[in-house]
């Protein structure tokens, strides 16, 4: 079972994935963690990233096409879970290409629909602890003192691009950019929207029947 997760900036693809993972055995891929990582250990695909990623902006096709293909290069045959890739057309294409070089198809697109308002909520006060990684929002998940983590005392930090600026940026990216590989995947037939407004668990019930249903039909009971 081969998944990719969509959705714009705050619609939750982080927190689902992690569920999935949780409860299913795929490797996950996430073009934003493994830019983070290359970011972090100063490579070259980190250096060509990082003022793209700091303006809100997509990194160029070309440069995030070389990252997943290192990535696909040592897979193994267990099914995968990409989260926030593909980002453009030329992405989805040039994967269509990995796809059919190593035999595991795409069969699901969980595309999570959330109204603009609340995802801004959720991007511009999510806050992150340096040391244990834990996420908090300022608005609707405070940590006890303001700006400290309530497990390890550090100081809480923002990423870069989670400003509003950023964010408004990203989201026309999204617009322009993200959204047309709706359609390419529609045209397969695999593509399930998902409500992703509600509280965590409600959305995790919607996507955890939505692979359930796969499951199912790939082996043929209904
Ligand atoms: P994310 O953690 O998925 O929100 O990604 C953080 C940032 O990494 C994005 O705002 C982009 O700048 C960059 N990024 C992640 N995935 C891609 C991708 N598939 N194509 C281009 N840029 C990406």
């Amino acid at each position: 079972m081969n998944i990719l997760i969509t959705g714009a900036p705050g619609s939750g693809k982080g927190t689902m994935s992690k569920r999935i993972m949780e409860h299913f055995h795929l490797q996950h891929v996430s073009t934003g963690d493994l830019f983070r990582q290359n970011i972090k250990n100063n490579t070259e695909i980190g250096k060509k990233a990082r003022e793209y990623i700091e303006k809100g902006l997509l990194v160029p096709d070309d440069v995030t096409m070389a990252m997943v293909q290192q990535r696909f290069a040592s897979a193994s045959e267990q099914g995968f879970l990409m989260d926030g890739f593909p980002r453009t057309l030329v992405q989805a294409q040039a994967f269509e290409k990995i796809e059919v070089a190593i035999n595991q198809p795409v069969d699901l697109v969980i595309n999570m629909e959330v109204d603009r308002e609340l995802l801004s909520r959720r991007i511009v006060g999510r806050r992150m602890c340096p040391k244990c990684h834990r996420i908090y929002n300022i608005y609707n998940q405070p940590p006890k003192e303001e700006g400290i983590c309530d497990l390890d005392g550090a100081t809480l930090t923002q990423r870069a691009d989670d400003t509003q600026r950023a964010l408004n940026v990203r989201l026309k990216q999204y617009d322009d950019l993200t959204q047309p590989i709706l359609k390419f995947y529609a045209q397969r037939g695999i593509v399930r929207n998902i409500d992703a407004s509600g509280k965590v668990d409600e959305v995790w019930e919607k996507v955890w029947q939505t692979i359930v249903d796969l499951v199912k039909e790939q082996h043929g009971q209904n």
